[in-house]
């Protein structure tokens, strides 16, 4: 299945939801879904009553798209998760926390997941001293991501400061904008992930 390269904005109003997947634009008033908060199409506005199962299926796309993930990778989270001690929903989200491209946008260095992982892709980001340039690799406690040298100037990277004190940094991540690196303290606790997400729909989902 190939990556989505649609509007991104259609998916928040698919999904009745704002999934920040536009970086600064979606705090602005160009949001498009504080302006049409409603399903895209002719049938957007009309009301409908979700079955249990549509109830799961958005759950799980809306997760899906606000990481970037394609079915089939999700789906394989899915099955680690379930298969890893403690709650599956809970290891489910801490293993899209700790995909690198998801981490980079954490600590700043993007303004969103999909800048992250082309800025992963261009492989400027060296992880505990060596080059990467495979946005889902997982990261874990211990974990040093630098800017290489040469990509300090890019745009994006030398605006990572002021991202990190507008934005903040969840607790699990130590971000120094100025030295250009960021380390990874802990592994991210369910309390870290702020976003209204109800991964128990997504574990009943793939469940059945
Ligand atoms: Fe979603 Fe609004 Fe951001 Fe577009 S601008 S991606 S609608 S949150």
């Amino acid at each position: 299945m190939a990556r989505y390269t649609k509007a991104k904005c259609r998916l928040c109003r698919r999904e009745g939801e704002k999934l920040f997947l536009k970086g600064d634009r979606c705090y602005t008033d160009k949001c498009s879904y504080d302006r049409r908060p409603y399903a895209p199409g002719m049938a957007g506005r009309a009301r409908k009553k979700l079955s249990d199962y549509a109830v799961q299926l958005r759950e799980k796309q809306k997760v899906r798209r606000m990481y970037g993930v394609l079915e089939g990778q999700f789906r394989a989270y899915f099955q680690r998760a379930d298969s890893m001690k403690g709650v599956t929903g809970t290891n489910l989200l801490a293993m899209l926390e700790c995909r690198l491209d998801n981490t980079i946008y954490r600590l700043g260095f993007a303004n969103s997941r999909d800048q992250a992982r082309q800025l992963v892709r261009h492989g400027i980001f060296m992880l505990n001293g060596i080059r990467v340039n495979v946005p889902s690799m997982q990261v874990s406690p211990g974990d040093v991501i630098e800017v290489r040298e040469e990509a300090r100037k890019i745009p994006v990277i030398t605006e990572a400061q002021e991202v990190i004190a507008r934005r903040g940094c969840p607790e699990w991540l130590v971000a120094d904008g100025a030295a250009f690196k960021g380390e990874v303290k802990a592994m991210p606790t369910r309390e870290d992930i702020q976003f209204p997400i109800n991964e128990q729909l997504i574990v009943e989902l793939y469940s059945k």
